[in-house]
C-alpha cells in the first residue's frame, strides 16, 4: 500500500491509517503525512495514484 500523501510505498506493520466520516480511507507513512494532509490540508502529492484508485 502507498501513502495517501506522498504516494511511498508504506511496509507492512508500519503507518498509519485514517478513516474518514465518509468512509474514505487514507493511510500515511509517517505522522508527518498525516499532519500535512489532515491539519494543513495541503494537496497530495501522490495525487496520480490516488485518481487512479478512485
Ligand atoms: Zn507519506
Amino acid at each position: 500500500m502507498r501513502c495517501s500523501f506522498c504516494g511511498k510505498n508504506i511496509q507492512k506493520g508500519t503507518g498509519k491509517m485514517y478513516v474518514q466520516k465518509s468512509g474514505k480511507i487514507y493511510r500515511f507513512c509517517s505522522s508527518k503525512c498525516e499532519k500535512n494532509m489532515l491539519v494543513l490540508k495541503r494537496k497530495p502529492k501522490a495525487k496520480k495514484t490516488l485518481k487512479s484508485e478512485e
